[in-house]
């Protein structure tokens, strides 16, 4: 494999990411699993408090998203695997080990492709374990309170093998990791509400040689953050080696109000976790039966989905940044899979159902064979324009797909003006008396919205006449041959038309009633 070459230096980048479970329940106990809305420890039970006595339990749905997302990433399903105990004391952990599968993970050997650069990242392995409570620190009163809603939530760890080459590439890869395990509902992969967090290692070294030493950053819960701490770290691991120094090996945080990486701990002073099976959990088995009937029922993945819409839609002018928005759009949404075991996109939901956007997309698109280019410019130009200004997510329920449907029908039969389109838009998006039954026609018409050469020619003659006595002075000046002053008249009737009037046909229109 080429690798890149930065300033002389090749770079090289393995990732860890820890994905919350999405699971209504946690990874071992019946507890529920939190929101960020649910007040401090409501949502745990003995198990997560580790009161002694209490035992723990695999629960069956956090191994199906385990299994969904491994097959998903291409992995070898362990048929036989185990759990561990990772000992540490640490107030966010309460009973001084978490669970995880050290020594035989759930999943081995698998990849995921880079979408723009074709090129597969290998993952290592996926493994199950336990998120930790969390504790807030309080600088008044200098106590740690402890928070145990998160505690013993179930996580994926998710382990490439040093395969990336730059922050970008190391983002693409986060991107379209949380694209995949988003589409098969394991989890939500949100950096931000902190359902998935990345640590990266870093090394660099010179063409030919072997690999440098390398550096873990801890804890990155945003892109943005990860790419700022990868080229942080490579400038100064090129210093060190530039000046002779060796890079030793560490683990390191990334510090944003200082934007640079520091160091958390040396390899020295690495903990020691005495990693022991744990005796209360058996082996895991897994039947091939399991694996297939959960491969069976794997939806579509991101790389096939946007390969369909290329093959699809392409043809009619849709372009591949066309499709990389319409599919971003769905990005940080819980859609088509809600972690249940059934899919609930089927036929006789999806009115109903908050449906992806792509799948919004296709509907409009199927049902009358409309134009797909037509469709996918009022679905990413106007209908999420006008979403974005009112600060709101797409979302296919704001508009069903039928009344977006008829609303294009309305403009392409120049019944309704582009510009009238977009006021019924609005209308649709902000008029809470609009219900999905309503006729968007007969809304276009109770709005007087109809455009006037589909309701009157004789209407819009004498709008343009009235605007030819309003405005004199422009009209002598149109006769003295300054052209440019005709868009002032347009400009008058289509204000005095709310827009209904088509602007080539007014243009028309009033040079032919100042040249009579
Ligand atoms: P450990 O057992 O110490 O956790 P691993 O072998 O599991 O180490 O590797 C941890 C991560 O570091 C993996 O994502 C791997 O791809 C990455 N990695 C390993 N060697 C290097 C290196 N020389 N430079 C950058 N990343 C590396
Ligand atoms: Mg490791």
């Amino acid at each position: 494999m080429s690798r890149l070459l930065l300033d002389g230096w090749h770079v090289v980048l393995g990732i860890e990411t820890h994905a919350q479970i999405k699971s209504r329940q946690k990874l071992f106990s019946s507890a529920s699993t939190s929101l960020l809305t649910h007040p401090a420890n409501t949502t745990f039970n003995a198990v997560d408090a580790a009161f002694p006595g209490t035992l723990l339990k695999l629960n069956p749905k956090c191994l199906l998203l385990a299994l969904r997302a491994s097959l998903a990433l291409n992995c070898d399903i362990q048929r036989r695997s185990s759990f561990d105990r990772k000992h540490y004391f640490y107030s966010d952990l309460p009973s001084g080990y978490q669970i995880t599968q050290h020594y035989a993970p759930i999943a081995t050997n698998g990849f995921l492709t880079l979408p723009t650069l074709g090129r597969k990242v290998r993952i290592k392995q996926i493994q199950m374990e336990q998120d930790t409570a969390k504790s807030i620190f309080d600088p008044r009163t200098r106590t740690s309170l402890i928070d145990l809603n998160r505690a013993g939530t179930g996580l994926l760890e998710i382990v490439t093998e040093p395969d990336l080459q730059s922050a970008d590439e190391a983002a693409e890869y986060v991107r379209a990791l949380q694209a995949t395990l988003r589409a098969v509902g394991a989890s939500d992969g949100n950096m931000d509400t902190g359902s998935m967090r990345c640590d990266v290692n870093v090394s660099i070294h010179r063409p030919g040689e072997p690999f440098g030493t390398r550096c873990e950053i801890k804890n990155l819960n945003s892109v943005k953050f990860m790419i700022a701490a990868i080229n942080c770290e490579i400038v100064r691991q090129k210093a060190l080696l530039m000046s002779s120094c060796n890079v030793p090996q560490e683990t390191r945080g990334f510090d944003h109000h200082r934007w640079d990486t520091y160091k958390l701990r040396s390899k020295e002073d690495a903990p020691e976790y005495r990693y022991m099976p744990d005796p209360n959990l058996g082996i895991l088995h897994v039947s091939e039966a399991q694996i297939q009937q959960v491969k069976d029922n794997l939806p579509a993945l991101p790389d096939a989905l946007r390969k369909h819409l290329i093959d699809t839609y392409e043809p009619f002018g849709v372009t591949q940044i066309d499709i990389d928005v319409l599919m971003g759009l769905d990005t940080g949404r819980n859609i088509g899979y809600d972690g249940e075991d059934n899919i609930s996109l089927d036929e006789t939901t999806r009115q109903d159902t908050d449906v992806s956007a792509v799948t919004y997309f296709e509907t409009v698109c199927a049902d009358k064979n409309r134009d797909p280019k037509n469709v996918i410019n009022w679905i990413l130009h106007s209908l999420h324009g006008q979403l974005s200004a009112l600060d709101k997510a797409f979302n296919s329920k704001h508009i069903p797909p039928r009344q977006l449907g008829e609303l294009i029908d309305l403009v392409a039969s120049n019944s309704v003006t582009r510009p009238s389109g977009k006021l019924l838009l609005r209308h649709m998006l902000t008029d809470p008396s609009i219900t999905p039954e309503t006729s968007v026609r007969r809304l276009a018409v109770k709005l007087n919205l109809i455009s006037m050469s589909s309701s009157s020619e004789d209407d819009l003659q004498s709008v343009c006449m009235r605007a030819v006595e309003a405005l004199p002075d422009e009209v002598a000046a149109l006769r003295a041959g300054h052209h440019n002053v005709v868009n002032k008249i347009v400009g008058w009737v289509m204000k005095e038309t709310r827009g209904r009037a088509d602007a080539k046909t007014v243009r028309e229109t009033v040079i032919d009633l100042v040249k009579s």
